[in-house]
């Protein structure tokens, strides 16, 4: 009898293994925001063993090896930017883990093949050199002379290769069978009339419906562009599920609309990329454009741009352009107030809103752009603990990896950032980066000035 229960002792230790006695990693006596939404614990233990967080305790450390003092200090996941293009990877990716972007959704570009999609994945699967982990969309798919290829004709856009034209419901079905196969969280969608005029008729809902339907048939989701009601209401009826831009949509709650009650049924995730609307007027605010100059770290071709006059007058037109909207002072706060207030209600009543920037345009700086991105949610009314959940937990639902991704609980990865300032004071403290960790990897940051970092 004795030895039976001697086999069962040992059979239930094999069960959960032992704590090691010596972790990789631990940050002690830190103030930690897990990215749950959950409100900040205080002076907790992180231990980290094989780049992922294997414990949080609060019983006093005694390994004196590889401890971070995290006193004083605060730690917040690494952060999401959900609408990253990149047209040169080598020169963004060390920005992002700069910035403690330490995953992105890359949803197409003129540069996007196979062939570099995979290149993109392959940095981001090491965490030697600094590369963000690698989400990405399959390519455009629209139709022939339409966005993005009729908004950004200089890009190199190859029918097949970096972008997909659909002509009718028989090659839809071979299409999506076709890019289900690629590694891709979904069909990169482009439902888009414009964005300026002269406007284009949009892909005809029936098109529309049928990428939808051949993307469940083959197992992989779709994610729409979308810049106006019309759009949204578009993807709505076809069942699409994941929704690349908020700009431009307006919704009116106080009448209760169908597409808000089609928004509230659709179980959506939501990129929010109001930094395209900051980067519109970008070239009007010197202190913005210092404080991008300051960090060094962005091509200064792209920053000397800032003060180019033609890119002044087209944002002087931005502001004329807000100005039909019903906005007659287009200051920042005006022009993202009530688009942090909608976004606000759908937060509140359970639309997974997720943070992006749509990086790759103009102004857009990238891995800095996020912060300024979660700065544009604090400026309309959002709590800095649930934009840092729209940065983390959200966006690693909307991607589906939320059981190893996304937030700082144990057996997760242990991508984390350590901040000297607390970000539920200002969420702009989550720019005093103290530590980047990426699979439990302290990661090498930049050092001024700028640099290109070619693997
Ligand atoms: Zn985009």
């Amino acid at each position: 009898m004795r030895v039976i229960y001697f086999i069962i002792f040992l059979l239930l230790l094999g069960c959960s293994a032992p704590p090691p006695t010596v972790y990789d990693l631990i940050i002690a006596n830190v103030n930690l925001i897990d990215g749950t939404g959950r409100d900040m614990k205080s002076k907790v233990n992180v231990y980290i063993q094989d780049g992922k967080v294997n414990a949080i305790g609060t019983a006093p450390v005694t390994q004196t090896e590889n401890v971070i003092d995290g006193t004083d200090k605060y730690l917040i996941p690494g952060l999401f930017d959900c609408h990253a293009h990149t047209s040169s990877y080598e020169e963004d990716f060390p920005r992002f883990i700069h910035f403690g972007i330490t995953t992105i959704l890359c949803p197409g570009g003129s540069k996007s093949s196979n062939k570099y999609f995979a290149r993109m994945r392959a940095l981001g699967n090491q965490d030697s050199l600094p590369a963000p982990r690698v989400f990405h969309t399959s390519q455009h798919f629209t139709m022939e002379g339409r966005h993005p290829v009729k908004t950004y004709p200089e890009g190199s856009w190859v029918e097949g290769k970096t972008v997909f034209y659909l002509r009718d419901t028989l090659q839809i079905e071979s299409l999506v069978k076709q890019v289900s196969q690629y590694p891709i969280v979904g069909i990169k969608l482009t439902i888009e009339d414009g964005p300026a005029p002269p406007f284009v008729e949009r892909i005809p809902q029936a098109l529309i419906n049928k990428v939808a339907q051949e993307a469940r048939k083959n197992g992989t989701e779709v994610f729409a562009h979308v810049s106006d009601n019309t759009e949204l209401s578009m993807a709505l009826k076809a069942g699409i599920k994941n929704i690349l831009h908020f700009t431009g949509v307006d919704l009116d709650f106080k009448n209760g609309t169908s597409l808000i009650d089609s928004i509230y049924n659709s179980d959506l995730s939501w990129v929010t990329t109001l930094m395209l609307d900051k980067s519109f007027i970008y070239p009007l605010h010197n202190d913005w454009v210092e404080r991008v100059e300051k960090t060094g770290l962005f091509n200064p071709e792209d920053v000397k741009l800032l003060r180019d006059p033609t890119q002044i007058k087209q944002a002087k037109q931005m502001r004329l352009m807000y100005k039909n909207f019903g906005i007659d002072d287009p200051t920042l706060k005006n022009i993202i107030e009530p688009q942090v207030a909608e976004i606000k209600v759908l937060y509140e009543n359970g639309v997974n809103m997720v943070l992006g920037t749509d990086t790759g345009n103009n102004f857009i700086f990238p891995g800095y752009s996020l912060h300024e991105e979660m700065q544009l949610m604090e400026l309309g009314g959002m709590t800095p603990l649930d934009i840092i959940k729209m940065a983390s937990f959200n966006a690693a639902k909307m991607l589906n990896v939320l059981e190893t991704q996304g937030t700082i609980e144990a057996g997760k990865v242990a991508d984390m950032i350590l901040l000297d300032k607390n970000p539920l004071e200002t969420i702009s403290n989550t720019l005093s980066i103290n530590t980047v960790f990426k699979h439990g990897k302290i990661q090498r940051r930049l050092i001024q000035p700028f640099s290109t970092t070619k693997n």
